[in-house]
């Protein structure tokens, strides 16, 4: 079997890739797929898993998610509408029937298993249902859409020991195990887990009766300053509040406690300081919530369970018998070290500005399609996900890095700012507001100066 080319994971990242090369090109198209639907992790996520982010700035290019209204209750009531797991599910699947396949030029194998090179130059892709192994000879590229595969709870395997006695579950079955139990002890202290504790809360659980194993405080993201499309001008403003930050200060604590006290971020602790950053995104309402559970255990990373016992890497505390124990430790976004995205055939799809997956996918397929070999690495150097408050910084002036050669490439700019998966799309439209002015002008008087403050952090990261 021929084609131009092989794309490996039909993930997020595979179907934005995938999006905009049918736009940019004509090129066939081969997806493959473990899972025999796309979407990729969102196919095992938990029943009440959202978007963190606005569906607005989420999928492909090509195709919105969603209306783009408002919530008009909740926690986050007043905010751009964050599509459910199901709902990010059945848009994939809308894309690769009526956008991808429609196309005439794309091909979707799941249920199968890319196992690499064949040794005779095609690669080598096995059917999972019928074991039969196909060769596929990509003309032009394989796409490595799968080098930043998120680990969800239902698929990975904890790192801790649970006795026969203690019933522990994955995220998944908290809905359908709760009402069995009259204590729940939630294990994990990331995005997972506060929807595992707000779950609970509007099931009625009372928060006396929750346990939270919460290895380390986050510093999380105020939804309210990540707003889209009418809201742009204020996110701006946001994101120049990081830029004049790091302009200003040098210390990531030191920033992060700026940005804290102009209300950019939050955490759910105030006497502690966070070590953690990961970009999670909560609503100030959600916070509130949160604050109500107070059996808080910080003892490290959970090691064992046992009935009346729990051990942790850094001591040990008694148990409630009886307690639901519920897995949300899976650590969910890949640290996978970066590497060149474009080298010989192959192009490895990764973060390119920080924390925006679906759009970097469609920037690389585009750069794939209109840039000279010599330029598509400088277009798109690699970046990875922040995983801490301290490299934090070094992982924003990156992308800030990058943006400043966008910029310098006028049609790239152009397609950059009609992408709806960019986070300041429409940002031109908004410019009249004081706001967005302002934001955009602090922006670009701070950004050169962040930078150049900060080049250690950036050369510790990536060299
Ligand atoms: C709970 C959760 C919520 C999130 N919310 C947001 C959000 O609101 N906004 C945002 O921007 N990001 C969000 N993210 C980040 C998320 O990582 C990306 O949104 C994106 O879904 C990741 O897509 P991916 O294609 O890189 O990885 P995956 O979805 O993991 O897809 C990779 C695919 O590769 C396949 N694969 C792997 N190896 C092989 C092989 N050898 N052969 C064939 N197939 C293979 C896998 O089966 C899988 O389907 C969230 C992540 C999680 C875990």
């Amino acid at each position: 079997m021929e084609t131009d080319y092989l794309i490996v994971g039909a993930g997020a990242a595979g179907l934005a890739f995938a999006d905009t090369l049918v736009d940019e090109t004509d090129a066939a198209i081969t997806l493959v797929d473990r899972r025999t639907e796309v979407g990729g992790h969102w196919q095992d996520a938990y029943p009440f898993v959202r978007l963190h982010l606005s569906s607005a700035l989420y999928g492909v290019n090509s195709t919105p998610l969603g209306d783009d209204q408002r919530q008009t209750s909740g926690r986050n009531a007043g905010f751009y509408e964050q599509a459910t797991g199901a709902e990010v599910c059945a848009y994939f699947d809308r894309v690769l029937h009526e956008r991808l396949e429609a196309s005439g030029r794309v091909t979707f194998l799941g249920g199968h298993d890319h196992l690499g090179e064949d040794g005779a130059g095609a690669q080598a892709v096995r059917d999972l249902a019928t074991d039969r192994v196909i060769h596929i000879q990509p003309r032009r590229r394989v796409v490595d859409a799968r080098y930043l595969e998120a680990s969800v709870p239902a698929t990975h395997r904890p790192s801790f020991t649970v006795a026969g006695d203690v019933r522990c579950v994955p995220v998944n079955d908290l809905p359908r195990c709760v009402d069995d139990h009259d204590h729940v002890t939630i294990l994990g202290g990331g995005k997972t887990s506060f929807d595992a504790c707000l779950w609970l809360l509007d099931h009625g659980v009372e928060p006396d009766d929750i346990r939270w194993v919460r290895p380390r405080e986050m510093w999380l993201t105020d939804r309210a300053g990540m707003q889209p499309l009418d809201d742009v001008g204020t996110l701006m403003d946001g994101l120049s509040r990081e830029t004049e930050a790091c302009a200003e200060l040098d210390r990531p604590v030191d920033i992060l406690e700026r940005l804290e006290e102009l209300g950019r971020f939050l955490r759910i602790d105030e006497t502690r300081l966070p070590t953690r950053w990961v970009g999670t995104m909560v609503s100030r309402p959600e916070v509130d919530s949160l604050r109500t559970i107070t059996d808080v255990v910080r003892l490290g990373h959970i090691a064992s369970i046992e009935a009346d016992l729990l051990s942790l890497t850094d001591g040990e505390v008694p148990s409630r018998r009886g307690s639901l124990y519920v897995d949300c430790s899976a650590a969910g976004l890949n640290q996978n070290p970066p590497r060149p995205v474009f080298t010989g055939d192959r192009i490895t799809i990764q973060n390119v500005r920080h924390n925006s997956p679906s759009f970097n996918a469609a920037l690389i397929a585009w750069v794939e399609a209109r840039r000279e070999e010599h330029d598509k690495n400088r277009l798109t150097a690699p970046n990875r996900y922040v995983s801490d408050a301290d490299d934090a910084i070094g992982v924003h002036c990156r992308s800030w890095m990058t943006e400043a050669t966008w910029r310098q490439d006028r049609e790239l700019s152009t397609w950059i700012d009609a992408s709806r998966l960019n986070l300041t799309h429409g940002l031109r439209d908004h410019l009249a507001e004081p706001v967005a002015r302002a934001g955009t002008q602090r922006y670009l008087e701070t950004v050169g100066a962040a930078v150049a403050r900060h080049q250690d952090a950036v050369h510790a990261l990536f060299g």
